[in-house]
């Protein structure tokens, strides 16, 4: 079993036999998901903090379910009211976490990069739940695990990411994973939501949805990311759709069994069709949610496993 690993930062630190290792325990706690019985023991004793300074609907709810289903003390912190509005730093915030001692801590924040410089002051597992526009691993490993399912690999698939990418963690994350799997990837989109230099992660790049779209295997969606815009990226939300929105119409230029995803949160009738969204015969949207508890889990999983050998390592040289 390949994942040896001390926090999920990202997806650039894992190899292609991490990844799997992850996504085959993902898929036992997947069917463990849709058993009568949900529960298991393997994070027994462990105390888990979920610590979210952007907000979250489904990420937080997610990783909460996770580490209730897998026997964890679980703890969320709403950093909106917390010592953070009075001036507390990010760094005395985790030490004073630190100090009650959590195996297990989940981390948002609007910030590319704090998640990492977080790991490197407290002595236990970090999660990264989306760092500014960086990374969101645990979207990336649900969305894999949700193309594995729907298509019967990984590999060789041609996918098109389409929308804002340049303001994208989501994206980001996804390019990389991807690209370690050695799928064909294309970006479509308006030049102003293309990042610079993003041509060196071996992409193709699009602007037009008829072109980008042309006999691809999964057409993943993304928000407009309005919070990390400070401009005009776009004439109005109506032309955008227009061009960029995806529909029926424009789904017909994918292969003719091509799956439809977003990561949630979805503005309908700005980026997709409400009822192309809702249409199970090609979205995927509602198994994306649930892939994520089972992605999290398999997660919160094999870093308490590395945890505890990593303890009954040095607790002998300590006595
Ligand atoms: N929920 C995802 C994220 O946190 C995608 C989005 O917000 O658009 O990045």
């Amino acid at each position: 079993m390949s994942f040896a690993h001390t926090h999920l930062l990202g997806i650039e630190p894992l190899s292609p036999a991490d990844i799997t290792t992850l996504l085959d325990l993902a898929g036992q706690y997947a069917e463990q998901g849709r058993s009568a019985v949900k529960h298991s023991d393997a994070l027994a004793g462990l105390t888990q903090i979920n610590m979210f300074f952007e907000n979250s609907t489904r990420t937080q709810a997610s990783f909460e379910l996770a580490g209730k289903r897998l026997g964890a003390d679980v703890m969320s912190m709403g950093m909106q009211a917390s010592s953070i509005k009075k001036g507390e730093t990010l760094i005395d915030t985790a030490m004073t976490l630190n100090a009650m001692h959590p195996d297990l801590l989940v981390v948002r924040h609007p910030h590319s990069g704090a998640v990492d410089l977080l790991s490197q002051k407290v002595n236990c597992a970090v999660l990264n739940a989306g760092d500014g526009r960086h990374e969101h691993p645990t979207q990336a490993l649900l969305d894999a695990l949700t193309i594995r399912r729907a298509k019967g690999r990984l590999h060789r698939l041609n996918i098109a990411i389409c929308g804002d990418i340049a303001h994208s963690r989501v994206a980001r994350s996804n390019i990389i994973l991807l690209g370690k799997m050695e799928n064909r990837i294309r970006l479509v989109g308006p030049p102003t939501l293309m990042p610079s230099g993003i041509g060196e992660f071996g992409v193709e790049i699009y602007d037009s949805m008829a072109e980008g779209l042309k006999d691809v295997d999964v057409v993943m969606m993304l928000r407009l990311q309005r919070e990390r815009m400070d401009g005009g990226f776009i004439p109005s939300e109506r032309e955008y759709y227009h061009r960029y929105g995806l529909d029926a119409e424009k789904l017909a230029y994918a292969k003719p069994d091509a799956i439809v995803m977003h990561p949630g949160p979805m503005n309908r009738g700005v980026e997709i069709d409400g009822e192309l969204a809702d249409d199970l015969r090609r979205s995927v949207i509602r198994e994306q949610v649930e892939m994520g508890v089972a992605v999290r889990m398999a997660a919160m999983d094999l870093l308490a496993r590395n945890l505890r050998a990593a303890r009954a390592v040095k607790r002998p040289v300590m006595a």
